[in-house]
């Protein structure tokens, strides 16, 4: 198999089946059978590789998380009914009672949930370092660390963190690196090649790209995906083979549909850079992104997602969202609509000035997730939103 991306996204295949088929089948079956009782015993003794029950395996998911797995260049995978159940999962195989974790402060507002209201109940505690502070990240490590966690780049403002630096400073210390890859996707961006030991997708985002299933991916070394899976195989946050199938069907288009995601994204960048009634714009690939030659060092182009920010505070926010009328108020980002949120007077109102300035969020922050409208049209959008 050719080792080019676009060609594994296409052609890493489930074997055909005596019908020619050439596109794969959907296998809707929650098990699978055996010959007779020896073909039993040595399958579940686990001496040959083959699908038991989809709780631990099926032909879609083998599918989807192969491809994951070669664009990544990782050993192997499992995939999980939604990102969540993949961070979960990863967290919950990997560490014991007492364990400790050091995570960026800008993770998924889900994760941080995870981090401050259950993993404590297993005494597994957190600590944070800021986006722009990777000067603290060691004197946060104790005897007991042993996972450094971050996304890059990060949601919702869009920051980027050196993978490479990460990585040395968990190998010095010898704790796991794990990176949520969401933002980047395979096709942009590659953590294991700067060192990460674990790589977390949440597929529900543009490795869909359509806004239709959820699902999530771990992918990384061996011997830790084996932990992952033999405590999901017993705990059941195994992704369903439908979505498996959807989602499998969604990477052979990836490189092209991220391609022009990221040139539409470019455009919108550059229109708000110019415009008056916006104070900045945070995109990885504009020169006046802080760290933009790190971005540029990791990532292929610079994603979907542009953070700026409206002069006026909450209100020019509410006021821009109310006059939105082309793209979408929703929840979701890295869907073929686009799609523009206010976190400050939305998904992160409940938290305070502080916290939300420790994530980057002011108060007229927006952010858009650009999709693959004709580009032109979402522009004449934001612009008459911003019409004052
Ligand atoms: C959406 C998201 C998740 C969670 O994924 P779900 O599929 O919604 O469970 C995790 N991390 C990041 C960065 C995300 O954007």
């Amino acid at each position: 198999m050719s080792k080019n991306f676009e060609t594994q996204a296409v052609r890493i295949q489930t074997e055909r089946s005596q019908f020619s088929e050439h596109s794969t089948p959907l296998y809707l079956t929650s098990s699978f059978v055996f010959d007779d009782a020896e073909d039993m015993r040595a399958s579940f003794a686990e001496e040959k590789p083959r699908n038991l029950y989809s709780r631990f395996s099926n032909p879609n998911t083998t599918e989807f998380v192969d491809k994951i797995v070669a664009m990544e260049g990782a050993e192997a995978g499992y995939a999980f009914a939604t990102g969540m159940g993949a961070v979960f999962s990863t967290f919950a195989a990997l560490l014991s009672a007492g364990d400790h974790i050091v995570s960026s402060r800008s993770v998924f507002g889900s994760t941080h949930s995870l981090f401050t209201k259950y993993l404590p109940k297993w005494n597994i505690e957190t600590s944070y370092f800021k986006v722009n502070e990777l000067d603290k990240v060691e004197s946060l490590i104790q005897p007991n660390t042993k996972i450094l966690y971050a996304e890059s780049p990060t949601n919702p403002a869009v920051d980027i963190l050196d993978l490479e630096a990460l990585s040395q400073i968990a190998k010095k210390n010898n704790l796991l690196l794990v990176i949520d890859n969401c933002f980047a996707t395979p096709y942009l961006q590659n953590p294991i090649k700067f060192g990460a030991d674990l790589v977390i997708h949440s597929a529900t985002k543009l490795i869909d790209g359509q806004g239709r299933v959820l699902g999530g991916v771990t992918v990384g070394k061996a011997e830790l995906i084996k932990e992952i899976y033999l405590f999901s195989r017993n705990t059941g946050p195994a992704m369903s083979p439908f979505n498996a199938w959807v989602l499998s069907k969604s990477l052979e288009t990836l490189a092209v549909r991220v391609d022009k995601h990221c040139q539409n994204a470019l455009k919108v960048a550059q229109f708000l850079e110019a415009h008056p009634a916006v104070n900045f714009v945070k995109y990885p690939f504009l020169p006046s992104h802080p760290q933009y030659e790190v971005a540029k060092k990791q990532m292929k182009l610079g994603g979907n997602i542009v953070a700026f920010e409206i002069k006026g505070g909450i209100e020019a926010g509410r006021k821009f969202l109310n006059k939105i009328k082309l793209c979408s108020l929703s929840a979701n980002l890295g869907d073929s609509r686009t799609i523009v949120t206010h976190p400050a007077s939305t998904t992160h109102s409940k938290l305070s000035e502080e916290d939300r300035l420790e994530v980057g969020i002011t108060d007229g922050l927006v952010r858009s997730s650009i999709g693959l409208e004709f580009v032109d049209d979402v522009i004449e959008d934001l612009k008459q939103a911003l019409e004052v």
